[in-house]
Formats: structure tokens, sequence, C-alpha cells
């Protein structure tokens, strides 16, 4: 079947561009093992996050929907020196199997979980007044996805990129009548294109997660 071919072709590009990495595979087996869902990037979107955390330069990374820890792990990977990871989670059991599987990829020192509801936690983010993000990554309950750009937006740097998972669903993206996941997607990539301070787009994939896409955003001032 064509899911089945989409499969295939991301394990063949993972192979053949030696994508394979063994904390990556611990943290997936770890998740599993622990009743995590499996919906965590592809091998080759999990490498994609880490190219542009290289590319933006990225000292501070904002994550916003953890599960356990495999697209923190990619992020981190692409950390320049000194930089570090703060990643969002609403459930503090994914957050437990998040920080081992952080931990035991040697990255405990570079990744920060804070555990509620991000709604809750990026506000404190604020008060406290960290240094802008030069990426963030946004990857939780689809719902409120403007509220996590404007968020992103407000806690970054000109120059800064925001990545937003999961926006295409499966086409479900058409339906103006959706359910509230797709009503917070279609209200953030019509965000994107009204708020002044992004530039934007979105790119439709598929592979071993199906038929899906991301959007990338880059904040201007
Ligand atoms: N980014 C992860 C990866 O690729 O490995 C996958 C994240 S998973 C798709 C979404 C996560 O967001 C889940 O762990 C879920 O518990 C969390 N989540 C859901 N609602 C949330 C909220 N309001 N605040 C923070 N996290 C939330």
């Amino acid at each position: 079947s064509t899911h089945e071919t989409w499969t295939a072709v991301d394990a063949y590009l993972s192979s053949t561009l030696g994508l394979q990495d063994p904390a990556l595979e611990n943290a997936l087996k770890a998740s599993e093992a622990a009743g995590l869902p499996r919906i965590e990037v592809s091998a080759p979107a999990g490498r994609l996050l880490r190219l542009l955390a290289q590319i933006q330069g990225a000292r501070r990374v904002l994550e916003i929907g953890t599960l356990g820890g495999y697209s923190t792990i990619n992020l981190a990977r692409g950390l320049a020196e000194g930089g570090r990871v703060v990643t969002l989670e609403y459930d503090p059991r994914h957050a437990e199997v998040a920080a081992a599987n952080i931990a035991a990829a040697g990255l405990a020192d570079q990744v920060e979980i804070r555990v509620g509801k991000a709604l809750d936690t990026l506000p404190q983010l604020e008060l406290e007044g960290l240094e802008p993000f030069d990426l963030s990554f946004i990857d939780a309950d689809k719902a409120n996805n403007p509220h996590y750009i404007r968020w992103a937006l407000r806690l970054s740097r000109p120059g800064a990129l925001i990545v937003v998972d999961n926006v295409i669903r499966n086409g479900g993206v058409l339906d103006a009548d959706g359910g509230a996941d797709i009503q917070g997607t279609r209200a953030a990539l019509a965000l994107i294109a009204e708020e002044p301070r992004l530039d934007g787009t979105a790119i439709q994939t598929v592979g071993a997660k199906g038929w899906d896409g991301f959007a990338l955003a880059r904040v201007l001032s």
C-alpha cells in the first residue's frame, strides 16, 4: 500500500543518510515500554529539527510538547556551545520518561523540562526574563496552536524560527468545520499569514507517520 511504501522510504532514508542514533533508538524503546503513544516526529524530521537548530546557531530553544524526549534529543544535539532547550510537557509521566531518556543521551545539562500546561508555564518563562529563543518547536495540543505561536513570538529574538508540527493532518486542514485540533491548526496558519512580524510557509509531508506537514515561520522583528 501507499503507506507501506512511505514507511519503507523513511527506513531507507534513515539508513542511507545514517540517521540512526543509539540514544534516539533507546529513547523510543523506553518510551514504548512505558506505554507512551508513538506520536514522535520521524527520524528524518528529527534530523531536520537538529539542522534547523544548527542553521539558527541556536543557544536558546523552546519546545512545547516533550512526550518521551525524542524531538528534544534531536534539538539538543543541534545546540551551539552553551545552549539549552526548555521543553514544556503537561503529563508528568511523559516528562519522567523524557527526563530519563535525555539523561541517558548525556544531555541532562542541556535540557530543562517544565511540567504543566504550556499556557501556565509560558507566562512563567516570561516572568523569569530569560534570554529570547532562537528556535521554537510547537508540537502539543493543536487546539492551542495560535496561543503557542503568539507566545513563541513574544519570547523570540528577531530572526528566530518557529516550527509548528502536524498542520496537514491527512488533509483534515481543509475542513472548515473540523474539530478543535483542525480549528487550532487553521487559526495558526491564518495567524502566520496575518501577523506582520511573521513570514512563513507550510510544507506537506508523507512518511511513516502518514500524510501530514509542518509550518515554518521566521520572526522578522
Ligand atoms: N515533540 C514530541 C516528539 O516529537 O518526540 C512529541 C510530542 S506529542 C505529539 C504531544 C505532547 O504534548 C504529549 O506528550 C502531550 O502530553 C503534550 N501536551 C498536551 N497538551 C499539553 C499542554 N497543554 N501543555 C503542554 N504539553 C501538552
